[in-house]
């Protein structure tokens, strides 16, 4: 390994250490979601000039405006979804295709919707020469849900918006969960919000505060 160009092997390294050092030490213990971000190579979802820092602790510039979240944010969101081999998952704001592709390496199926459709495409062309073949991309508003692929046991929200979405509560199946920003009192903070579907009603947690972007309408 020189200065400039890491091997596989040095990545393969750092994502050992990430996961140790950011993510067991703070408390993230399914193996799902452990295994699944030892295996997923974060770098490549970032620009080439940037693979030097895909493993830091903190979220990313992936342009057009938009951030990979940190590491931990993305494996305890999919940690409090509670996902099992057979999960349906819908996610909002494709971004990287990092989380997307860390969900499809635990569910069976994962949709995802992004509203930038260069991102869209590019995750779209990476999760496909990657191998999965468990996704399906659609370019649009998420706030609406995919109608047609209802009802889902997960969703997950990677932008912040100003009210929960009323057609993804609807879209969600009975003891199905949602996780998602939600704007708060601090003008640049979110409460991380964990909705779930009970037959006595949507139960509400508050899990911590973050820090995602807007959640963009089409209205
Ligand atoms: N999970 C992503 C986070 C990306 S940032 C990752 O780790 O890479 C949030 C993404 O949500 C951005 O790509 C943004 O374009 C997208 N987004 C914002 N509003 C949206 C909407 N209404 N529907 C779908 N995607 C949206």
């Amino acid at each position: 390994m020189d200065g400039n160009h890491s091997s596989d092997a040095a990545f393969t390294q750092r994502r050992e250490r990430m996961v140790e050092e950011q993510l067991v030490r703070r408390g993230i213990s399914d193996h799902q979601v452990l295994s699944a971000m030892r295996t997923v190579p974060r770098h490549l979802f970032m620009p080439q000039d940037q693979w030097e820092a895909a493993y830091d602790d903190s979220p990313q510039p992936i342009g057009y405006g938009q951030t990979i979240s940190q590491p931990f944010v993305v494996a305890s969101m999919t940690e409090h979804l509670v996902l099992t081999p057979s999960s349906r998952v819908l996610e909002i704001g494709t971004g990287s295709a990092y989380q997307t592709a860390i969900l499809a390496e635990i569910a069976q199926e994962v949709y995802t919707i992004e509203y930038v459709s260069e991102l869209g495409q590019r995750g779209r062309s990476l999760l496909e020469s990657l191998g999965y073949r468990n996704v399906h991309f659609r370019i649009g508003d998420g706030s609406f849900g995919w109608p047609e692929a209802q009802p889902f046991d997960s969703i997950i929200v990677t932008a912040a918006a100003d009210e929960i979405p009323g057609p993804l509560v609807k879209q969600l199946d009975m003891h199905a969960r949602m996780i998602l920003p939600v704007r708060g009192r601090e003008p640049d903070s979110q409460d991380l919000i964990r909705l779930t579907k009970t037959p006595a009603g949507i139960q509400r947690e508050t899990l911590y505060q973050v820090r995602f972007v807007p959640l963009r309408s089409s209205q």
